[in-house]
């Protein structure tokens, strides 16, 4: 998401180079039909920026259909997605217990303004099993939640000043469309037109993985920052895993300073465990956000927090936050649904000790050949990086030239019925509709993509 954003005003790269790989090109002719008329209804032909494919090569896939770990698209060709549509479908698309779920609720109505049962069903289940969380908020997308995550975290503390990490994404709010600055430790620039400067001022803008910084940080801007906000584990801009040291230093540094923690675990949240990142770590964050997966492929958001934090939230406190649509039943329907395979004994054992595997096959090869590529795993998330560094923690360890080689990667990985978001910035994710069979069966198209790839340079 966050390459979109730098990619959102360049131009289009439909343009396909010649084939040099050992597969003819998929047909896109229905595709690039429906993109062509996309065109004239939405900016860029779509309703997300990413979507567009400025990053990879061809025309957009439009998709028709999902089943299990695979799409189909308008020319019929088919695929092993691990897109996921971005993380939310951890069960894979369309499964049977979420599909009759919403079907069954939906049979009452789709909404109705007012509360419902089914809205402290999915809390209980949250609630029960996660202990970061005493009281929530259910919203319609992870933006929202984390916009309102930091409302709160600004009426709770009195403060207004909030820092964020250089290559993590939070959604599009405006204070959160912010990029770093000149100096090590200023306030930030803005990340997009539209957002006012004034805005950007309030947000702090620092590396990740640098201790240094932070330090810096809560020195030049002392007792003015509300919060500090951080990806469970920064996903969206490469898979940029932080060392638990660091993630306790930045717990022990919050609590120093009186400003709140705030773990953004939209993509991480019921993916690396049912308590997501923050379960993981072991860290306590002050407010979580969560999203993707807690619809189950239906718009849901939530944030969360102690109940003396969550009191600040309109009608009990002063901090207000709404929504026509928050928890309505059919979204609560799908959350409840998958929620509950998740909380299955074993279930993220069995997820993670699949996806380990698949990364680990394909790092052995590439490492056989010497290739200049490395596949960062943890939990069900993956991330394909062209480098020979063993670690990636910050935005500016990854070598934006290396992407070029992603593009070669991802025309391959289609011509063989893979399909991978459409940026080398994106990471991958397996769901437990994943067999070994398909996975087998991605290693093996994967393998021979990387070797067009290195033999191509
Ligand atoms: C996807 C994402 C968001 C935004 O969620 P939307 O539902 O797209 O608004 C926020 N934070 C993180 C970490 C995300 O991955």
């Amino acid at each position: 998401m966050l390459e979109s954003l730098k990619k959102m005003f360049s131009g289009n790269e439909e343009d396909m180079p010649v084939n040099t790989g050992s597969k003819p090109d998929i047909s896109r002719e229905k595709s690039a039909e429906l993109y062509a008329k996309a065109k004239t209804y939405f900016p860029g032909g779509v309703n997300s920026p990413v979507r567009a494919f400025k990053s990879v090569y061809g025309t957009p896939l439009f998709i028709q259909k999902g089943d299990g770990c695979y799409v189909w698209d308008a020319d019929g060709n088919q695929f092993i997605d691990f897109c996921g549509s971005w993380g939310p479908l951890i069960l894979g698309h369309n499964p049977q217990k979420v599909r009759e779920k919403v079907t069954e609720v939906m049979q009452n109505g789709m909404s109705f303004g007012a509360p419902t049962a089914l809205e402290n069903e999915l809390a209980e289940l949250i609630i029960k099993n996660n202990k970061h969380v005493e009281k929530i908020r259910f919203t319609s997308s992870g933006t929202e939640a984390v916009m309102s995550a930091i409302r709160l975290a600004r009426g709770y503390t009195a403060k207004d000043k909030i820092l964020k990490f250089e290559g993590c994404y939070h959604g599009h709010s405006d204070s959160l469309l912010v990029k770093a600055g000149s100096g090590l430790v200023t306030f930030g620039e803005t990340s997009s037109l539209g957002v006012p400067k004034s805005f950007a001022e309030e947000t702090i803008v620092v590396p990740l993985n640098d201790k240094e910084a932070l330090k810096l940080a809560f020195a030049e801007f002392k007792d003015q920052i509300a919060a500090v906000i951080i990806e469970g584990v920064p996903a969206n801009n490469g898979l940029l895993i932080q060392d638990a040291d660091y993630i306790e230093f930045l717990q022990q540094i919050c609590k120093e300073n009186g400003a709140l923690l705030i773990f953004d675990e939209v993509i991480t949240g019921f993916r690396l465990g049912f308590e997501g990142a923050a379960g993981y770590y072991g860290a306590k964050p002050d407010i979580v956000t969560y999203g993707k997966i807690l619809g189950g492929g239906l718009p849901v958001g939530m944030y969360g927090a102690s109940a003396e934090i969550m009191s600040c939230i309109s009608p009990d406190g002063g901090v207000y936050q709404a929504g026509t649509l928050s928890g309505n039943p059919v979204a609560m329907a799908a959350g409840i649904a998958q929620l509950t395979e998740l909380l299955r004994s074993g279930f993220y054992k069995e997820l993670n000790n699949k996806a380990a595997e698949f990364a680990e096959s394909i790092q052995r090869f590439a490492t056989a050949r010497n290739y200049k590529f490395k596949v960062f795993n943890i939990g069900s998330i993956f991330w394909f990086a062209f480098t020979d560094k063993d670690k990636i923690q910050s935005a500016a360890d990854i070598d934006p030239a290396s992407m070029e080689k992603f593009k070669v990667m991802h025309r391959e990985l289609l011509n063989r019925g893979i399909y991978l978001g459409p940026s080398g910035y994106e990471v991958g994710f397996v769901s437990a509709a994943h067999t070994k069979i398909e996975l087998e069966k991605a290693k093996r198209a994967i393998l021979e993509a990387l070797d067009i790839v290195f033999r191509n340079k």
